[in-house]
């Protein structure tokens, strides 16, 4: 069942307007047959990213097995930077050393496309997925890691392709440099398979 934590939030009769102004200035005749139906779809693309609904998140089990490193790889999201407007995807891997609380598996990829799913800096993104896991699985040890590209570097200015690679490490995997080993080797497992 779909749950309401991300209220809708694009105008999308608001939006097309714009979208239509946006043509115009730049130099472009927004009636021409091409472009006739550009605004609104593009409204509509802004409201199915930003009203984007990740679906249920919270489902937690109880723990069955305690002290177990949890690892979901490979989560590949599509986000827009927000200084430019322009795509960025990036493959992320989330851990956590389960406790108490597990959380359901399928959970992992909606908490990342959730946050991908605005406005973002690679950053951000990380960061957020990792203060979620915590609060939903009350673990103390969560690691996100991600790897990015940024079309606002491949596209624009120094027109170079670039991967980007951030992570948050807190923790056993900031503290304890075999379950941070355990958990580069099954990135890198991930990435081969
Ligand atoms: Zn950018």
């Amino acid at each position: 069942m779909p749950t309401n934590d991300l209220p809708g939030t694009v105008d999308v009769d608001r939006v097309a307007p714009i979208v239509r102004d946006l043509l115009t200035a730049l130099g472009e005749d927004p009636d021409r047959d091409g472009l006739a139906d550009t605004p609104l779809r593009v409204a509509r693309w802004w409201s199915e990213f930003v009203d984007y609904d990740p679906g249920k998140l919270a489902t937690t089990f109880e723990g069955v097995e305690i002290d177990q490193m949890v690892a979901v790889t490979g989560i590949r999201v599509w986000s827009l930077c927000e200084h430019h407007l322009l795509p960025f995807w990036a493959d992320i891997d989330i851990a956590y050393i389960a406790t108490d609380r597990i959380l359901g598996l399928s959970k992992f990829a909606r908490i990342a496309h959730q946050h991908a799913h605005r406005l973002q800096v690679q950053e951000r993104l990380v960061t957020g997925i990792a203060d979620q896991i915590q609060s939903l699985t009350e673990a103390e040890s969560v690691a996100v890691v991600a790897t990015g590209e940024h079309l606002c570097m491949t596209m624009r200015g120094i027109q170079a392709p670039a991967i980007m690679h951030s992570s948050i490490l807190r923790g056993l995997f900031k503290h304890d440099p075999a379950a941070r080993a355990e958990l580069f080797s099954l990135r890198s497992r991930g990435a081969a398979a």
